[in-house]
């Protein structure tokens, strides 16, 4: 069962990367299904939906759709939607914050430019006393994700933090170095294909790692975004953290826009803090092949659409 899963996520990802279904699905995709995950192609349509969520106890952290960007051009077009995005949110009252790739910001061209571009967005962000978030993509950009928060730290600006993989074998260490900085940190279980020589390849491994993060997080009193849908993982942490005395304010559920809604309005109505991700934008592609590898349930849901109308 365990190997089907995974051959299913390993041909479905290879899609994230194949230029010829990108353009198919640029095409049809918003109407195939990808508005279940995807909050609309426009910053304002994004934020009407953020204001939405808000208006239901949900916070919210809103990303802008691009990775994989091939020019530094590109990486500044980024960088401006971000600053002015951040100045919508405070405008319209948006009770949130923002995610980021660092490769939308370039840092697969040039790891000082993508850090100034980031400094850029955390500043503003700062003034608007909001924090940003740095989403962790494939393993060629652990080591050097980390880098960048850890170099806005020294810059002064606190107010960012990143995420860290429970399929990968170094996180376990990687998070306590950022726990001793006092990092507000997401944790997941990790969405890109990684070679078992570095990451867990068993979902029974993943999830006890996920677990061991979590509980070392908790104990430190270091604020923690947990990120998942898993409702078994969601139910030990609730046990855990009622059995510890850990207040509600030490930490916060995310899931995705589109996913378990209802999940996510109960534990908010049970007054803990639930933040739901927001992705908006034209490129939604490389998200939403992501979004289909980890539910075979999902692809079915899009062919299913595409039947419904032929
Ligand atoms: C807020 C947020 C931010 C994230 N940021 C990152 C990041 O920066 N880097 C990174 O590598 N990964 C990120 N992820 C993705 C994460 O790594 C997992 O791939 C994803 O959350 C699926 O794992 P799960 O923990 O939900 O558990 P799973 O065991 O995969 O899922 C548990 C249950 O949740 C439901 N579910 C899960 N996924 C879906 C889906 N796509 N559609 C419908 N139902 C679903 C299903 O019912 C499933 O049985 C993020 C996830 C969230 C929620």
């Amino acid at each position: 069962m365990d190997m089907g899963i995974r051959l299913f996520r390993s041909v479905i990802l290879g899609l994230a990367g194949n230029p010829a279904a990108a353009a198919l699905s640029r095409k049809y995709g918003m109407k195939l299904g990808a508005s279940r995950f995807v909050a609309g192609q426009t910053r304002d349509e994004a934020l009407a939906k953020a204001l939405e969520l808000n208006e239901r106890k949900l916070l919210v952290t809103m990303d802008h759709l691009g990775e994989g960007v091939r020019t530094d051009q590109e990486a500044d077009g980024y960088r401006n939607e971000y600053i002015a995005l951040i100045d919508a949110m405070a405008v319209k009252g948006v009770r949130g914050n923002v995610s980021l790739k660092p490769t939308q910001m370039g840092l697969a061209l040039s790891d000082q430019r993508a850090y100034e571009r980031i400094r850029h967005i955390a500043a503003a962000a700062a003034d608007r006393s909001m924090f940003v978030r740095l989403d962790m993509e494939d393993s060629l950009y652990t080591e050097r994700t980390l880098r960048i928060v850890k170099k806005l730290h020294a810059d002064g600006l606190t107010n960012a933090g990143p995420v860290i993989q429970a399929y990968l074998r170094r996180s376990d260490h990687d998070l306590r170095s950022l726990t001793s900085c006092n990092m507000n940190v997401r944790l997941v279980k990790g969405a890109y294909k990684e070679p078992a020589r570095i990451a867990y390849p068993k979902r029974g491994d993943v999830d006890s790692n996920f677990k061991r993060l979590i509980r070392s997080r908790l104990d430190s009193g270091v604020y923690t975004a947990v990120a998942t849908h898993d409702e078994t993982i969601i139910d030990w942490v609730r046990t855990f953290v009622a059995r510890r005395s850990i207040p509600n304010s030490a930490f916060e559920f995310q899931m995705l826009y589109g996913i378990r809604t209802p999940l996510q309005l109960r534990l908010a109505e049970q007054g803990y803090t639930v933040r739901s991700y927001v992705p908006y934008g034209t490129m939604w592609y490389p998200y939403f092949v992501r979004r289909l590898a980890e539910r075979p349930a999902n692809v079915g849901f899009v062919v299913r659409s595409m039947l419904k109308r032929n």
